[in-house]
C-alpha cells in the first residue's frame, strides 16, 4: 500500500464482498493509521464460509459490505480470487493480525479481549502481555452474544476505555454484534471480529503446523482437531468453490 490513502486501496470481489488486497504488513499499517484517524473502524476476517453465509443471509452480507477492512482469512478466499481473475497477495489471518499488531501496540493504546468461554480471554490476554510487556491490557470478559448481557458488556467496555476491541463469539455473531454497538463504545477506535483466535493463543487449541498452512490445508488439521466442524468445513471446502465458479465476483441473485 506505501503510502498510498486508505480510500484508494485496492478490493476485490467475492460473491458480492469486498476484500482487501493487502499484505499482511500492509494489514498492520493499515490499523496503525486506523488507531489514529480519529474514526471508528470495524475490521472483519472474512473466511470462505463466511462468503457462503453472505450468499443466503442478507444482513450479514451488508455488515461485510460496509465494514472498514476485510482481511482474507482462509486460503479458499486466495484460490477463488485467482479463478475469478484477482488477485489476493497472501493469507492475512485473524490470529496472525492480533498477535502482530500487539507486539506493535504502545501502551496509550489499550486492548479489551471480548468473548470465548470463560477463562480463555483471560488466558489469551495473559499470553499475548508476556511476549509483549508494552502492552496494556484494558480488560477481558467471556460475556455472550446475546441480547440481554449488551448492556452489561457495554458498560464494562466503557470504564475500561480501550482503543483495541478484539471480539470472539465466532461469525456472524461477532461481527453483527460489532456492527450494532460500536457506535455505543466510543473509545474503541477498532473492533476486530477474531473467532477462534483467543483458542489458539490460550493453547486452547493448537494451531496447524507451518508446512499445512503453508500447504493451504490447515482446514484438514482443525477437522482433525474438531471433527464436530465437518459441516462447516465442508461449506467452506465444497459449497464454496461451487459458488465462485458459478457466481464469480457477483453475489448470488437470491
Ligand atoms: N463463542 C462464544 N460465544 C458464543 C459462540 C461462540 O464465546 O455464543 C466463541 C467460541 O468459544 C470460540 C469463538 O467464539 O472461541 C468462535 O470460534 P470459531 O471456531 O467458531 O471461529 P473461527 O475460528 O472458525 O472463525
Amino acid at each position: 500500500m506505501g503510502q498510498l490513502p486508505l480510500s484508494l486501496r485496492q478490493r476485490i470481489q467475492l460473491l458480492g464482498v469486498p476484500i482487501d488486497v493487502l499484505t499482511h504488513t500492509e494489514a498492520i499499517r493499515c490499523l496503525q493509521e486506523f488507531l489514529i484517524d480519529g474514526h471508528q473502524h470495524h475490521v472483519m476476517t472474512p473466511n470462505s464460509e463466511m462468503l457462503v453465509a453472505s450468499c443466503t443471509d442478507a444482513a450479514f452480507r451488508e455488515v461485510l459490505k460496509h465494514s472498514d477492512l476485510n482481511l482474507p482469512d482462509s486460503s479458499g478466499l486466495l484460490f477463488a480470487a485467482r479463478w475469478t481473475g484477482q488477485r489476493l497477495p497472501e493469507r492475512v489471518t485473524g490470529v496472525d493480525t492480533v498477535t502482530h499488531l500487539c507486539a506493535q501496540l504502545a501502551p496509550d493504546h489499550p486492548v479489551y479481549l471480548l468473548g470465548a468461554a470463560p477463562g480463555i480471554a483471560e488466558r489469551a490476554a495473559a499470553a499475548l502481555q508476556t511476549v509483549n510487556p508494552q502492552l496494556r491490557i484494558g480488560g477481558t470478559f467471556a460475556g455472550s452474544p446475546r441480547a440481554e448481557a449488551v448492556a452489561d458488556i457495554i458498560e464494562r467496555i466503557n470504564a475500561a476505555k480501550p482503543h483495541v476491541l478484539f471480539v470472539a463469539y465466532g461469525a456472524p455473531s461477532q461481527d453483527q454484534w460489532i456492527a450494532r454497538y460500536l457506535s455505543q463504545m466510543p473509545s474503541v477506535r477498532i473492533a476486530i471480529g477474531v473467532g477462534g483466535t483467543f483458542d489458539f493463543l490460550a493453547g486452547h487449541i493448537k494451531r496447524a503446523p507451518l508446512l499445512l498452512r503453508r500447504l493451504h490445508l490447515e482446514w484438514a488439521w482443525r477437522f482433525g482437531q474438531e471433527p464436530s466442524r465437518w459441516k462447516r468445513i465442508g461449506r467452506a471446502a465444497v459449497v464454496f468453490p461451487i459458488l465462485v465458479l458459478r457466481y464469480g465476483k457477483e453475489a448470488p441473485r437470491n
